[in-house]
């Protein structure tokens, strides 16, 4: 039997007013009952309800993780350098690495994952292929010092990961565990009861289903996604691999006149050169200039993890943007930010507004352009004809071929994506929406077996390298997640298997008959096998209690009040906002049937 929670001694204080410091409708829910608390920006503590929530989550994810066959353990979060530096990544994780030193100033750091510590205690341990396949996996607190940390826990500094990495002596080994892993985490979802999408996340050389994420669909989310209605193709936009566009036919190329500059005054925006393009040189086949003529060049700063800055250029067609998280996971693990004063500065000959290709390449420095390297989005196909800048104020070029008159040193997947373009498997168009990233599954391969030199010998008695998977579920973002998704105007709104408690009672007025009942009435609940609170301020308005109760979030409420004296309490349902009024002597089994009648089946 779990001990009720009183609300008269309950370690917690419901806020009316919405805290200055949060953004979502959710997290200020999250804060406003008391769930958890800001101690630092991306930093909370939990409440003793946020808390319970917490454990929930977890519960669900380790009875799953558990079902798999996954072996808990717990690893620390404060680390020595040597591992990370051993894979690079005490460098390429940049300025998100929490670093510190010890009092003899030895470099430590915070853990943001853990791969390395994984890795290397199996290799402490194991040496058989006997010993494999194995999964091990902990739920634990993470470090990463985010660049924007919002929304609360959606995004925290600290937060609490459930991390597994599976071992394998071969690379079918290796996709059993995933699917393993896969279908673990629809289970997972599916009980936190989430719209998810699985997308394919990965745009590398892996490709294929080496890497998927579960995203929570939320208007909310920071990550974008992509489905095709028609092949059931999904996939973050940072995933999204756009076709080469293929090359224009030669006839058409040979028909294309020579290059030729014009003066374009004032049209240092793309807009601006469309707009005054018909009248000042009108298009041969008649139709109008659009923007999707023009190639625009978009000058970038990277900065690489070891503080080495490199400009780049993307030359894209002038109706699209480049996309801030698909050029990140391109450059990645370096980062970028727009051109600024500065940078342009320091190549007089780029005329800003009129950069053309002309002084853009690692080839361009021998004809004194900037040296710059240059890639193109995959829709600018070889022999396609574009006005572009001609590199001098007011001035453009027309009819300029790729591949004829301009090269690039290689094609970047940086464009935007919108609604209505080509799905990548050429089956129907795409449509986006947005979603959080709940978990992510992800087939590593011997990248850090290698690394660290993790081998084990095979049957034949020769050593080779293991082969492993990692994959996480960010179980305090699960919380914040949920609240996004599933509050209302007065309050949070939990599914069952992750409220706080299974019935709110509250008692009100201030006969204490009412109050001994419902006092009776939480005892029997209680050795009933349910979780309760119970409102039993004695000197709280009911308006009050009735409030709080919305705003806690618990499904099912219980009022003992005015009714008692005939012989009635009301049972609402917080969801629909249905009440019913039950006798007292049926209380127990009427809100026994309704908290299991909506309880997972199987429990
Ligand atoms: P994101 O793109 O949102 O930063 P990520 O790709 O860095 O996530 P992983 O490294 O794959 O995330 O971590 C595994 C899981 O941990 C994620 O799927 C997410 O649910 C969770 N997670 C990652 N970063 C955070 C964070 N800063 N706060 C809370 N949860 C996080
Ligand atoms: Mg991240």
């Amino acid at each position: 039997m779990t001990r009720p929670l009183r609300l008269s001694t309950l370690f917690l204080r419901t806020l009316r007013e919405d805290p200055a410091d949060a953004e979502l409708p959710g997290h200020k829910l999250l804060v406003r009952a008391g769930y958890v608390r800001r101690a630092a920006p991306g930093v909370y503590s939990w409440l003793p309800l946020g808390l319970r929530v917490l454990r929930k989550v977890e519960a669900v994810v380790r009875e799953e993780m558990d079902a798999i066959g996954g072996q808990e353990l717990s690893f620390p979060a404060l680390l020595p350098r040597e591992p990370y530096e051993a894979t690079g990544r005490w460098t390429e994780y940049g300025p998100n690495l929490f670093r510190l030193q010890d009092r003899k100033g030895v470099d430590m750091l915070l853990g943001p994952t853990h791969e390395e510590m994984f890795t290397l205690a199996v290799k402490d341990m194991f040496s058989s292929y006997k010993e494999l396949p194995l999964t091990l996996y902990q739920i634990q607190t993470k470090y990463r010092d985010e660049a924007r940390p919002r929304a609360g826990l959606l995004r925290g500094r600290e937060f609490i990961m459930k991390d597994s990495y599976s071992f394998d002596v071969d690379d079918s080994g290796l996709e059993a565990a995933y699917q393993r892993h896969r279908e673990a985490y629809v289970r997972i979802f599916d009980r936190l009861g989430f719209d998810y999408v699985v997308v394919h996340a990965d745009s590398g050389a892996m490709g294929g289903s080496a890497s998927e994420e579960f995203l929570a669909v939320s208007p909310v989310g920071e990550d974008t996604f992509v489905r095709c209605e028609a092949s059931g193709y999904a996939a973050n936009v940072e995933a999204v691999v756009v076709p080469q566009a293929p090359d224009v036919d030669e006839a058409t190329v040979a028909a294309t006149p020579a290059a030729h500059v014009e003066d374009t005054p004032d049209s240092p925006t793309i807009a601006t050169l469309v707009a005054q393009a018909d009248a000042l040189h009108p298009r041969a086949d008649g139709r109008s200039w659009t923007a999707a003529d023009t190639l625009k060049n978009v000058l970038v700063l990277l900065t690489h993890p070891d503080g080495r800055t490199e400009p780049l250029a993307i030359g894209l067609p002038g109706d699209r943007e480049v996309d801030a998280k698909r050029l990140e996971a391109q450059v990645a693990p370096a980062t970028w930010r727009p051109f600024e004063a500065d940078d342009f500065a320091a190549y007089p000959m780029l005329a800003k507004g009129y950069i053309g290709p002309e002084v853009l390449g690692t080839d361009s420095e021998q004809r004194g352009g900037s040296g710059i390297r240059y890639l193109l989005d995959p829709s600018v196909a070889r022999g396609s004809a574009w006005v572009t800048g001609a590199d001098a104020h007011g001035r453009h070029v027309f009819d300029l071929v790729h591949g004829r008159d301009f090269t690039a040193d290689g094609v970047i997947q940086a464009g935007a994506i919108r609604e209505g373009d080509p799905s990548p498997d050429g089956a129907g168009t795409l449509t986006l929406a947005r979603g959080i990233e709940m978990g992510h599954i992800f087939q590593l391969g011997r990248k850090y077996a290698e690394a660290l030199d993790l081998k084990v010998l095979d049957e034949n008695g020769k050593l080779v390298t293991v082969t492993m998977g990692s994959y996480g579920v960010g179980v305090s973002r699960a919380v914040a997640a949920v609240a996004e998704a599933t509050h209302d105007e007065v309050g949070l709104l939990w599914p069952r298997e992750l409220a706080p408690a299974d019935v709110h009672v509250v008692a009100t007025g201030r006969d204490p008959e009412v109050f001994a009942h419902a006092e009776r009435l939480v005892q029997d609940l209680a050795a009933a096998g349910l979780e309760v609170i119970h409102d039993d301020r004695p000197k709280v308005s009911p308006g009050v209690k009735f409030k709080d109760s919305e705003l806690l979030g618990v499904p099912t409420v219980v009022v003992v009040g005015k009714g008692l004296a005939d012989g009635v309490i009301e049972i609402k349902d917080r969801l629909s906002g249905t009440r019913r009024e039950v006798a007292v002597e049926r209380a127990v089994g009427e809100v026994l049937a309704e908290v299991r009648g909506s309880a997972p089946a199987g429990d």
